[in-house]
């Protein structure tokens, strides 16, 4: 849900796109970035290097939207039409601008500058050059009616840059909007349901919200009313669940598992049936793991579970999928490693497999930390195999810190099922 009042459109400019040679990356960049300073866009199109289709689709969005963001068809081969286009739907000619003539003198060097490159030095008359230090095509934005226009290169590589170092200071600037306008925060092992009542039980009046629902977790921001209002909101919000699922700025699951035990210098080691060793994998992609990773054992078949040290007895009458299994996974993971923490996962990933009792998604995990019981829990995810692991994996690392930093609502329920 968004109150923005302003409005705006995406053009996203090649017969790649269109296609569907290449997959689109700049939409979703360019939109989450609008998102996050409260603008959330009206459209996001996608045109061939035709300039008829580009002006008509320019025209509507600036009769439609106060701002346009256009990005590709600024290199300097016959079929990018984008200045040519810009320039025709302005009404403004295009000139040579010396500015970007000296850019690229300073980017071919010593060697000598391509001849069709000097198409890249024509901006339509009254718009501003937006430098681009990491390829030839620089951007440039001006006004066309009441509508900003920002027309950037295509290459990701060269408009992620720009758009973080100048494109969004200047949408900040151009339409008044304050870096601190809305409060970001993400949430772990909540269902979006409940999330989404939360937000109306516990948001003040005057305060709207949006989410990005991810694979792995919630992310949300709180705009409207004032920044106190928006945190008292936030903190209402972390009472309805726990500090510890409800977290104030963009939270990595990864990196909070790996900073955690550092910070108590503990060492975990684990024991992955469903997931597969992806836990390990996603550990171990943070430089420095060896501080924090003792290592995991990927039990995927009984009789490997019972070689770690699961009775084998347990299993038959309680099945893999099971409170008693992970338990007695983790504790053998204990006596293996010899390390302070432990986490065992066992589930359904699917598509196969699922029974009435236990259905595709249902995974139990186990953690262990120094001075406490371990502790044991059910989910019901829901999604693909693909996204039900990624999900055991991350609520894995979620209860190990949950356990480690004391959280004390763990029992008291609504974590059942997951986003
Ligand atoms: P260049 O000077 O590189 O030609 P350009 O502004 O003309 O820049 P395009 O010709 O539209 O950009 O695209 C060049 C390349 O950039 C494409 O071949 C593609 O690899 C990449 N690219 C362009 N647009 C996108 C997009 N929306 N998502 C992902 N990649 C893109």
């Amino acid at each position: 849900m968004s109150d923005s009042p302003i409005r705006a459109g995406i053009i996203l400019i090649g017969n790649e796109l269109t296609r569907g040679i290449i997959a689109d990356a700049n939409g979703p960049f360019i939109a989450g970035k609008l998102h996050e300073t409260g603008i959330s866009p009206d459209r996001i199109c996608m045109v061939p290097d035709v300039p008829e289709k580009l002006e008509n689709e320019m025209r509507r969005c600036i009769e439609e939207t106060d701002l346009i963001v256009v990005a590709g068809g600024l290199g300097p081969t016959a079929d990018d039409i984008t200045r040519y286009s810009v320039s025709a739907v302005a009404g403004k000619r295009l000139e040579e601008r010396e500015e970007i003539w000296d850019s690229l003198r300073r980017f071919y060097g010593e060697r000598e500058i391509p001849g069709p490159n000097r198409r890249q030095t024509l901006v339509p008359e009254g718009f501003t050059v937006i430098p681009n230090k990491n390829g030839t095509a620089p951007g440039f934005y001006g006004d066309i009616g009441e509508a900003t226009v920002i027309v950037l290169p295509g290459p990701p590589g060269e408009l992620v840059p720009m758009f973080g170092d100048r494109v969004l200071p200047l949408i900040q600037k151009r339409f008044d909007l304050k870096p601190e306008m809305s409060f970001k925060g993400t949430s772990f092992l909540v269902p979006e349901s409940k999330l989404e009542q939360a937000f109306q039980d516990c948001c003040s009046r005057g305060v709207t919200w949006n989410t990005r629902i991810e694979e792995d977790k919630i992310t949300f921001r709180l705009y409207g009313s004032t920044a106190e209002r928006r945190r008292e909101s936030f903190i209402a919000l972390q009472n309805c669940f726990s500090p510890h699922v409800i977290r104030e700025g963009t939270v990595d699951p990864v990196l909070s598992f790996f900073n955690t035990l550092d910070a108590k210098g503990y060492k975990v080691a684990g024991a992955e049936s469903c997931t597969g060793g992806l836990i390990s994998k996603m550990i171990t992609e943070v430089a420095g793991s060896s501080r924090i990773f003792w290592g995991s054992f990927v039990t995927y078949d009984n009789h490997a579970k019972t070689v770690l040290g699961v009775d084998s007895a347990l299993l038959e009458k309680h099945g893999a999928v099971s409170r008693e299994a992970v338990t007695a996974m983790v504790e053998a993971v204990g006596r293996q490693s010899g390390v302070e923490c432990g986490y065992a996962v066992s589930g359904i990933a699917g598509p196969e497999g699922g029974m009435i009792a236990k259905p595709v998604g249902t995974v139990w995990i186990a953690c262990a930390v120094p001075g406490k019981k371990v502790y044991s829990r059910c989910f019901g995810f829901h999604g693909t195999r693909s996204s039900i692991r990624i999900k055991a994996a991350v609520a894995t690392m979620i209860l190990v810190v949950l356990l480690l930093t004391g959280d004390e609502t763990l029992d008291s329920g609504g974590f059942k099922e997951y986003i």
